[in-house]
């Protein structure tokens, strides 16, 4: 049995790895793929410290760091169900789509999340190459440019604000009647003069050229006549769901959406089970954010081992 099994090799789960293991604790991950959303991520600007790096790339180096610091990695391991201890100090088993099972005294899940997608023609060919997720990460690569935004969210409007700043232009797009968010935000997004939004509007296609967004296609979903829309970048902000489904009839708290419930230190419901990232109630879904969250899980994984002696 390990000390600390942490479930999920994307930020999140590597920083509280190698917490662990500089403690002295067995420490492994399991995961579906390793690196996690760094696997699809192009530039990355914004993680203190690093100027620039790509997202592959930095999962190299985090790759380096687990092998250096002794953890046992083990890639494409998808997990099934989770056997919390019954009681403190007792082992947590977690069972893998392959069949195998692991044990642990200290379990840190940190699946991460992944982006709704729309599901339209262009969305898949065009992503990083307009089409975006992360208004922080992309949005100044839009610099003087037309966007747009789908979802009239929190979100999306938070998203269509802080492009606004940035780009020449912003079209927010929403499928529904009105806009779903926040009247405050709502009232922001309407004092701005280089922002449109479109309501009962479907988007129907992203279209491109030279491999590029060159813009996209909507349907008035009223008239139901499409529409088609200049812009060099489309973020999609309809949602972001975590990976807990197979959490979803455990003994684990989990919020509306599927997120993990933590406190502000990384404890779930569950003695001796943290959690870290994107998974997680967390408000920010970025790499900096993930990376403090795993190690103060970790830490938490410290003081939880310390106390209880194996059952
Ligand atoms: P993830 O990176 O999602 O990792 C989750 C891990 O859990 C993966 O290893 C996954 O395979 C594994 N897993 C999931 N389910 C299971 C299961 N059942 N069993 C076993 N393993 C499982 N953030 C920034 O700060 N800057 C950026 O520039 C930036 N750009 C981004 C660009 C894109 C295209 C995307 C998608 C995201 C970007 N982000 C960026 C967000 C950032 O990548 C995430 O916030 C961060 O990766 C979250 O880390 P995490 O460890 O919580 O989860």
């Amino acid at each position: 049995a390990f000390d600390v099994l942490v479930l999920g090799g994307g930020p999140a789960g590597v920083a509280a790895s190698i917490y662990t293991a500089r403690k002295g604790f067995a420490t492994g991950i399991a995961a579906e793929r390793f690196g996690g959303q760094l696997q699809d991520t192009l530039g990355i600007e914004n993680l203190p410290g690093t100027l620039y790096t790509e997202g592959p790339k930095l999962a190299d180096e985090l790759g380096r760091q687990v092998s250096e610091n002794g953890i046992d990695l083990m890639d494409r391991a998808i997990a099934k169900k989770l056997i919390p201890a019954e009681e403190k100090g007792g082992l947590h088993t977690l069972e893998l789509e392959n069949g195998a099972t692991l044990q642990t005294r200290a379990l840190i899940l940190a699946t991460g999340a992944r982006w709704r997608a729309l599901g339209v023609p262009g969305e898949q060919e065009y992503r990083n190459k307009g089409v975006a997720y992360c208004p922080h990460c992309d949005g100044p690569l839009f610099k003087g440019k037309r966007v747009a935004v789908i979802g009239g969210g929190n979100s999306g409007v938070e998203a269509a604000i802080d492009l606004a700043k940035i780009v020449e232009h912003v079209t927010l797009v929403e499928f529904d009647k009105a806009l779903r968010a926040d009247e405050v935000l709502q009232n922001k997004l309407r004092s701005l003069s280089n922002v449109a939004i479109l309501v009962n509007a479907q988007t129907t296609e992203i279209t491109g050229a030279n491999g590029k967004v060159d813009g996209f296609v909507y349907k008035d979903r009223e008239s139901e006549e499409e529409h088609r829309v200049d812009v060099a970048g489309v973020f999609v902000q309809i949602g972001l769901v975590p990976n807990t489904e197979w959490l979803k009839d455990g003994a684990l708290e989990l919020n509306r959406i599927g997120e993990i419930e933590t406190d502000e230190s990384g404890r779930t419901n569950l003695p001796g089970v943290f959690a870290a990232g994107d998974c997680t109630v967390e408000p920010y879904k970025q790499i900096v954010v993930s990376m403090g969250a795993g190690s103060a899980a970790a830490l938490s994984a410290f003081d939880y081992l310390v106390r209880h002696a194996p059952a």
